[in-house]
């Protein structure tokens, strides 16, 4: 039986094939020593589909939507169950984020030493 760790709401890793999964499906992500974000779907957006004009864009520059020239939302999904698994905002042209590092020889010892009973508060 693999050993799994919950990370996130949707991201869980499998220590024994050390690779990133989707709580919800099972699907894998891709190596764990690597962003999660690797495995997943993509969905670049415009913020202001999100973050609608409060104001007439035809009468004023500034509407308080994020302009799209300066900021993008990306989505990322589960290319499994299509849940969303995380959500960002950039500057257009900035690379994807390395938001989670795992420390997995630190989880494999606290999960040995949970199977083991000998778990301790320091290893909690
Ligand atoms: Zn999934």
């Amino acid at each position: 039986m693999a050993t799994i760790e919950r990370i996130t709401e949707y991201l869980e890793v499998d220590l024994d094939a050390e690779a990133w999964r989707c709580t919800r499906c099972g699907r894998e992500h891709g190596p764990a020593g690597e962003s999660y974000k690797r495995g997943l779907v993509v969905h670049r957006r415009d913020p202001a589909e999100i973050h609608r004009p409060l104001i007439d864009p035809d009468a004023y520059a500034f509407t308080f939507a994020p302009d799209a020239e300066w900021c993008q939302l990306l989505e990322y999904y589960c290319p499994g169950c299509a849940v969303m698994v995380e959500v960002e905002y950039l500057p257009p042209g900035h690379p994807i984020t390395h938001d989670i590092e795992l420390d997995l020889q630190w989880l494999k010892d606290r999960a040995a030493a949970r199977a083991a009973g000998t778990e301790t508060e320091e290893a909690a």
